[in-house]
């Protein structure tokens, strides 16, 4: 099956050009666009937020993209964005679930809801990351050891300041790393790795954004404590893990590239003996 993305799950190329820098910007005011839009009309901590509202104005804003704001309880965090997939396997939109049981949230959700609209602008404004977990999805599936990988030392907090501490963490995480990779299926560990290297990069963008808006909102008066969790995300030690996986990732790279050199002479000297 061709890799090529969905019309319902993308924006047109043209706005999604440029050097990843540009892109991260991009999507960043994309966010803030659609914050102006779902926030208006907000003026009081008991303002409530409906499922509806927010379904709809993304809907207007990102029009012929697919969408689907849900309410999840038994959802392990408190929102998620996720890939909907067709019968065929190809991604056709975004699922935003949100562990609330009325289908609303309250003003003080406002930033973690916002931390979420960030992964699809990320996405949106990045169709390349997209186009690679649709790939790995239909290669792997949706539960297996690669995902619980990611969810096990990648995306997890070590609550701990001091900084042995920190360090002995990132070794261990390092281990890991290394373990994982010698066990992992060869012809997809360079794309997995891609793909957490951005995830990890997706969430410093998104956290960066939570904690902006959060910020806003109790400088406009909010009930909302920015540090509760601005402090929190450094325990995620995401800039350390992307190193560790830049190095795994730049060391096979460079072994794939002498394989293909070493597979492009011997060719070469078989053409070479057989004229
Ligand atoms: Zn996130």
């Amino acid at each position: 099956m061709r890799n090529i993305l969905l019309p319902s799950i993308r924006i047109p190329y043209n706005l999604t050009k440029g050097s990843l820098a540009e892109r991260n910007i991009n999507s960043g005011k994309f966010t803030d666009k659609i914050y102006e839009s779902i926030s208006s009309g907000i003026n009081s901590n008991r303002a409530i937020l409906k499922f509806e509202t927010i379904q709809s104005k993304l809907s207007e804003l990102i029009p012929g993209v697919k969408i689907k704001v849900r309410q999840d309880e038994n959802a392990n965090c408190e929102a998620i964005v996720d890939l909907i997939g067709d019968k065929k396997g190809k991604a056709c939109g975004f699922l935003l679930a949100i562990k609330s049981p009325k289908s609303q949230v309250k003003v003080d959700f406002l930033p973690k809801l916002i931390h979420e609209i960030q992964h699809i602008s990320d996405y949106l404004y990045n169709p390349k990351l997209l186009a690679r977990d649709q790939k790995l999805f239909n290669t792997l599936g949706r539960s297996n050891k690669y995902s619980n990988f990611y969810d096990k030392y990648m995306y997890n907090e070590y609550p701990f300041d001091e900084e042995a501490s920190r360090r002995f963490y990132i070794s261990y995480i390092s281990k890991a790393l290394n373990d994982f990779v010698k066990s992992a299926n060869k012809k997809v560990i360079i794309d997995y790795l891609q793909d957490v290297r951005y995830s990890l990069r997706g969430e410093l963008l998104a956290y960066k954004k939570q904690k902006e808006y959060a910020y806003k909102l109790s400088e406009k008066g909010f009930k909302i404590k920015p540090e509760d969790f601005s402090e929190r995300v450094k325990y995620f030690m995401f800039e350390e893990k992307i190193k560790l996986v830049e190095t795994v990732l730049f060391d096979l790279i460079s072994k794939q590239r002498l394989k293909n050199a070493q597979k492009i002479k011997n060719n070469k000297f078989i053409d070479g003996t057989s004229f």
